[in-house]
């Protein structure tokens, strides 16, 4: 294994993406073992309550652990899974290991939500939600500790359809959020449509907040339209403590970005939710390599 090759244009941290069409079938090819010998395992970031800094749930990020190319970034392999045709195997996928892990933490007496990012085409998967209850039910865990962040597909879908899948997770207690809101076409009306739970502000929204009024009135926009429907906003890629008190001033409930934690390991942040302490944690940079 060579970590400097896995740095050449494929790795999280590289900007390079030059022959990205040979990686990619090459990647490709590679999904299959990744599925069986489960390469891809999520991260976790900590959504924290703006008021206290506590930690309210945590967001399930995959990564590639490739054992040739090292980390690979969801941005390098989401939309490959998606083409491949087997973005609704990853959708089981992805909802198993996190159910996995909440069967665990409850075990510990850890009662901490987990939100997984589901592509609308994995909603297409018309066993899916029999799928996740059967298994919430096996391990003993209320569906209200699962959410959905619905995020864009790079696939054109049939979005009536997609309201109805969304609606029935709903029904079953499951938790629904838009993510990225703000970037998208189809946000809106997904939200009035289906009362979501929760609205995510794309983190695009927070580069430059405390001077762009433009974008300070779309975080408004979205934090009055949660009020009339009852759900909650919260702000993704808050990098600095001026964001949070601004975001937070504006009437905000929760955030989630690097300010407050990045995306660790499922080891690394049962010790941080145990270690109960308000974040931005002063000794939080020894859970973050
Ligand atoms: P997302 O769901 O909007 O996730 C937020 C992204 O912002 C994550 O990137 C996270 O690591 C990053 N982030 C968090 N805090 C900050 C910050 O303070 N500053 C900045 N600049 N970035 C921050 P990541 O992990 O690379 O994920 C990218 C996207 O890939 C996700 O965007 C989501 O759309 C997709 N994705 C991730 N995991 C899955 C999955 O299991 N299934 C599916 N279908 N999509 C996934
Ligand atoms: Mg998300
Ligand atoms: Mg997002
Ligand atoms: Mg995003």
């Amino acid at each position: 294994y060579d970590a400097k090759q896995g740095r050449k244009g494929w790795s999280v941290f590289s900007q390079h993406d030059r022959s990205q069409g040979a990686h990619r079938l090459e990647l490709r090819a590679d999904l299959e073992e990744a599925f069986i010998s489960q390469h891809i395992l999520l991260d976790y970031q900590p959504k924290v309550n703006l008021a206290d800094g506590k930690i309210i749930g945590v967001e399930g990020l995959a990564r590639w652990h490739h054992p040739v190319h090292g980390v690979l970034s969801p941005y390098h392999f989401i939309e490959l899974i998606e083409q491949s045709g087997r973005i609704q195997e990853f959708g089981r996928y992805v909802i198993k290991q996190a159910i996995e892990q909440l069967s665990a933490w409850q075990s510990q007496g850890i009662h901490t939500p987990i939100a997984i990012n589901v592509s609308p085409y994995s909603l297409l998967d018309p066993e899916l939600l029999e799928f996740t209850l059967a298994l919430l039910k096996q391990h003993d865990i209320s569906p209200s500790m699962l959410e959905i962040e619905l995020i864009e597909s790079s696939i054109s879908i049939n979005v009536e359809y997609i309201f109805k899948r969304l609606h029935e997770f709903k029904q079953a207690g499951i938790k629904l959020a838009i993510d990225d809101f703000g970037t998208g076409m189809s946000s809106l009306s997904y939200i009035s449509h289906l009362n979501v739970h929760f609205i995510k502000i794309d983190k695009s929204f927070m580069q430059d907040v405390e001077q762009d009024t433009k974008k300070r009135a779309v975080i408004s926009a979205a934090i009055q339209l949660a009020r009339n429907f009852n759900g909650s906003v919260i702000a993704e890629g808050i990098e600095t403590k001026q964001q949070a008190d601004i975001i937070k001033a504006m009437g905000c409930e929760f955030g989630q970005g690097y300010y407050f934690a990045k995306p660790m390991s499922a080891q690394q942040v049962t010790l941080l939710i145990q270690a109960d302490q308000p974040l931005p944690f002063s000794i939080e940079s020894s859970f973050n390599d």
